[in-house]
């Protein structure tokens, strides 16, 4: 038996952009990298707005309200993976911070934030996630994931596969809190980077349609994955760009041949060029 008893939305955007890191991951429980820098700014911007904005109407918060509650979730964290200024990193988590506030203050009312979503079940895998936050303005109730990293580039959109891959996380999260009874209206992506401007990026205005695409491809990847386990063999791998940026790039020849030609072209390969000591 794999013990694998859920799957998250993460863990269905790593299944769906290849099968065999996310195979690694869950069922081999191979180490993953150490967070990034990038990502222990997420956790901190997201732990200080938990605590800007609690469950009831939005008080937009002070500056002394801001200042205090990221310096309480940067004590909080664990800093290990920082390797530049820590200054400058503490800077840019308050650029980050202030550029959600400023968003979120034009918020209502908050309805859940971070709260453990757990739904479905079906072929013994339960969904598990934690939605960012569920906000109403005016009469409409938002799904909203908060990422602190770059919004789509101006001029040069995503095109809609990217969209819809990006978009799957809240997408899911919307299906979830419908099926459960929520009047939910829309949901989005709100990009609060630390060196652009901030940018909310909704899903499509049908977004009930839409969830169900998401819930679908959720039934969908379940079902493989289920059929993979019940195989107890690992799944193909899916060689991309994003091997670069893969744990497991070490030990997976199609991976590095990847990353090892994108070195050859002087393209980015992320950290698989230490890993494979390019
Ligand atoms: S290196 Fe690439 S192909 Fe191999 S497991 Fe990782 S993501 Fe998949």
């Amino acid at each position: 038996m794999s013990g694998v008893t859920h799957l998250s939305p993460s863990g269905l955007a790593t299944w769906r952009q290849c099968p065999r890191e996310w195979w690694h991951k869950y069922v081999d429980g191979w180490p993953e990298y150490p967070p990034s820098e990038e990502m222990l700014r997420g956790t901190i911007v997201h732990a200080a707005v938990e605590a800007l904005f609690p469950v009831g109407p939005v008080k937009p918060p002070t500056k002394a309200d801001i200042d205090y509650r990221l310096s309480v979730a940067h004590d909080e964290a664990d800093k290990t993976p920082i390797t530049s200024d820590p200054g400058e990193f503490y800077e840019t988590c308050r650029a980050s911070l202030h550029s959600a506030v400023e968003r979120l203050s034009k918020l209502d009312e908050v309805l859940l934030v971070e709260e453990e979503l757990r739904a479905w079940g079906n072929w013994g895998l339960e969904f598990y996630g934690f939605v960012d936050m569920v906000a109403r303005k005016g009469r409409l109730v938002f799904v909203i994931d908060l990422k602190t990293g770059s919004p789509p580039k101006p001029h040069t959109p995503w095109c809609e596969d990217q969209i819809m891959e990006k978009l799957i996380q809240p997408a899911l999260y919307f299906a979830v809190l419908a099926e459960q009874g929520w009047e939910v209206h829309a949901y989005g992506l709100l990009f609060a980077p630390h060196d652009a401007p901030s940018q909310l990026l909704l899903g499509p205005p049908n977004p009930h349609g839409e969830s169900e695409v998401a819930a679908a491809m959720w039934d969908e990847a379940v079902l493989a994955i289920d059929r993979q386990i019940r195989s107890e063999s690992p799944p193909e791998a899916r060689p991309s760009a994003l091997c670069g940026w893969c744990p497991h790039v070490d030990r997976c020849p199609s991976g590095e041949a990847v990353v090892r030609e994108r070195w050859r072209l002087n393209k980015s390969v992320g950290p698989a060029r230490e890993a494979l000591g390019l």
